[in-house]
């Protein structure tokens, strides 16, 4: 089936070896550069509302609906995009209202985001669809977009990716044995798991839960993948599991909480490769993903992509104390 889109994202981004990895574990480790998508450093989400917004620009919505926590970068990213479009933009936000706004809540605010505050654990759908029922009776005509645009067609963005990176395997002269990822709704998974059926040789495709369990996000994604197949008009009734790989052993204390040692880990990597991951998406992957080529996991890969899915506005002011003390203490001990 025909996809609408909104081409708002700078693409393609851009593949980078990060070399001292390499040379350190003796193969190629690469980067794709999905934190370089724009529209205020927007990530992974880019992608993904490129076709959510094609969809409810189609259906000529003036305002868009999306939920997500107090940090939610796709809340965020929602924002950015509908600012940058002319629509008006409700965000249903779990938690209460903060008393300094830092991150991500403040670059909503600021992109001029109505933001609705619901308690943590609160009817997020629920809430949403009251929004757009006010917005009706002002008519106004809402399209709501699920958390983390995961879903059949927010997910066309990672199709669109996979395509992207086989292009550029060619021009680069390389292939790649395995991607891997962040796991946070599961969409941005969902989208290169889709694409990797169709080209020639499938990769593996590996994902670090950063929040639920590997089955519980095996179960999601295969979901969206039913969806996906439904809207493309393809009798799919079964999706083989095993091939959906979810590895859930990184969530460390929990969705958005961080260790000492994941946020050392960041600041390690920062120092040696002038990559930037945040505490709590690509950190906790990308120091999953190197954990496990120590443990000799990764063994049969000779070239690895981990995409850079992007997060930087999430780091909050406990992560950065802690990333303080952590060069504090170096400091001291030198
Ligand atoms: C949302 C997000 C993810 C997770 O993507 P999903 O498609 O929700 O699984 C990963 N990294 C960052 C920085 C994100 O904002």
């Amino acid at each position: 089936m025909k996809h609408n889109r909104v081409l708002i994202a700078n693409l393609p981004t851009p593949i980078q070896k990060l070399n001292n990895l390499s040379e350190k574990y003796a193969k190629g480790i690469y980067l794709k550069r999905d934190d370089f998508t724009g529209v205020e450093l927007s990530g992974n989400k880019v992608r993904k509302l490129e076709f959510a917004l094609g969809e409810a620009l189609k259906n000529g919505c003036d305002t868009i609906i999306t939920a997500g926590a107090i940090q939610s970068n796709h809340c965020r990213a929602t924002a950015a995009v509908c600012a940058k479009l002319g629509l008006d933009c409700e965000l249903v936000i779990k938690g209460n209202e903060p008393d300094d706004f830092e991150g991500n809540i403040f670059i909503s605010s600021i992109l001029g985001a109505n933001i609705n505050y619901i308690p943590k654990d609160g009817p997020v759908d629920e809430k949403m669809e009251e929004v757009k029922e006010e917005l009706s009776k002002k008519g106004k005509k809402g399209y709501i977009i699920p958390i983390g645009a995961s879903n059949a067609v927010g997910s066309l963005g990672y199709v669109q990716d996979m395509k992207e990176i086989i292009k550029q395997e060619k021009e680069l002269g390389l292939e790649f044995d395995a991607i891997i990822l962040t796991v946070g709704s599961g969409g941005t998974y969902a989208g290169l798991w889709y694409a990797n059926q169709s080209i020639e040789k499938p990769k593996d495709i590996i994902g670090f839960s950063v929040s639920d369990s590997s089955e519980e996000f095996t179960s999601d994604i295969k979901n969206i993948l039913l969806d996906m197949y439904k809207r493309d008009g393809v009798s799919q009734e079964e999706i083989d599991e095993s091939s959906i790989i979810i590895n859930d052993d990184y969530i460390g204390d929990g969705y958005a909480l961080s260790r000492p040692e994941e946020i050392e880990f960041i600041c390690d990597i920062a120092k040696s490769e002038g990559v930037i991951f945040d505490p709590v998406y690509t950190g906790k992957a990308f120091r999953g993903m190197v954990s496990d080529i120590e443990n000799g996991k990764f063994n049969e890969y000779k070239n690895i992509l981990f995409i850079h899915t992007g997060g930087l506005l999430g780091w909050t002011k406990n992560q950065r104390k802690m990333a303080m003390n952590k060069s504090n203490l170096k400091l001291r001990n030198y």
